[in-house]
């Protein structure tokens, strides 16, 4: 029979692995979104607006920027909620956001792909290094909210899952930071690299 220490620690995994999962996913698919729909979606999605002979309704709202404004604005009200709980300030990459009295709603216009996706690491690391407290926080209806939007948009726009998974993400031996992930794998091969120093470490340092 399974003692509670061994219950907790099985539920504490599968819950984990579901969080990471989900945010694995973000700096990606804030970055697809950003600069636009992948371009055979992007055709697939014109041709269902356009081919209905004008009556037909939009199958849903077709604009990527709005989903990435819908997405961040989840993860910032999302993160901004653990923080408040936690008492612990908010990470910075939040002032990427724009809003309305206060409250956020989007990421802001002149944001490039490139900074969306740095700036959706900084806030899923932040989060994924305090899963344990995130957990007993019991959000649960922030997180079906969050992680509904994720799955929802990254079926829509992107192709294939994230090689890099941010949650998995190891301590550089050059600078010190734990910011090495994988970039590409290829067979036995592979090189991951430090998001921080740009230190690259090949074949022994790509695990997943
Ligand atoms: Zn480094």
């Amino acid at each position: 029979m399974l003692t509670d220490t061994e219950i907790y620690t099985a539920e504490l995994r599968m819950w984990r692995e579901r969080f990471e999962q989900h945010l694995d996913q973000v700096p990606q698919l804030l970055e697809t979104l950003r600069d636009g729909v992948n371009p055979l979606k992007a055709a697939g999605l014109s041709e269902r607006v356009s081919g209905g002979g004008g009556e037909a309704p939009l199958p849903f709202r077709a604009d990527p920027m709005d989903d990435c404004d819908d997405v961040w604005a989840a993860l910032v009200e999302y993160i901004g909620e653990v923080a408040e709980r936690l008492q612990e300030p908010a990470p910075g990459a939040t002032g990427a956001s724009w809003g309305v009295q206060g409250n956020v709603r989007g990421i802001g216009a002149g944001v490039s792909g490139d900074r969306a996706y740095k700036a959706g690491f900084v806030l899923i690391a932040w989060v994924i290094d305090r899963a344990e407290k995130v957990r007993d926080l019991r959000l649960v209806d922030s997180e079906q909210h969050l992680f509904g939007l994720i799955r929802k948009l990254v079926k829509r726009y992107v192709d294939a899952p994230p090689i890099e998974r941010p949650a998995h993400r190891r301590f550089c031996s050059v600078c010190g930071e734990r910011a090495v992930l994988t970039d590409w794998v290829l067979g036995d091969a592979g090189e991951a690299s430090c998001r921080v120093c740009g230190a690259t470490y090949e074949n022994e340092g790509v695990v997943e």
